[in-house]
């Protein structure tokens, strides 16, 4: 459903692009999936193809790069690869993630959202 409520709101984001360039259609559309976003990628394409239906993004490419995390710790300095539970419920709390180093929260650089990079229109 998380991946649902992501990819209506990317196809909406797209629409309404390719409308301010008046374009006839969308080719591909390319997106970075954080690896802590936890979005499911084969999810995703489902959604999208369920999504696009009827719209201008109909039978368009969907590119789904991950991202890997990353994060920095305030109290040792470390930076890179988190510590965290592949624990089904951490994909519905806020998953909170620990320094491999000392334990500490650390503040994730990295990985967490979903951005599109690129879209590629037909004018
Ligand atoms: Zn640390």
């Amino acid at each position: 459903m998380h991946e649902f409520y992501m990819v209506s709101q990317l196809v909406e984001k797209v629409v309404e692009e390719a409308k301010k360039r008046d374009a006839k259609r969308v080719i591909e559309v390319e997106l970075e999936v954080g690896q802590l976003s936890f979005l499911n990628p084969e999810q995703m394409r489902f959604a999208y193809g369920v999504l696009s239906k009827g719209t201008i993004l109909e039978n368009s490419h969907l590119i789904i790069t991950t991202i890997e995390a990353h994060v920095r710790c305030k109290a040792c300095g470390f930076d890179g690869r988190p510590n965290y539970a592949d624990d089904a419920s951490y994909h519905v709390s806020a998953p909170l993630f620990l320094c491999p180093n000392c334990g500490s929260p650390v503040e994730v650089l990295e990985g967490k959202g979903c951005i599109v990079k690129r879209v590629r229109l037909e004018l």
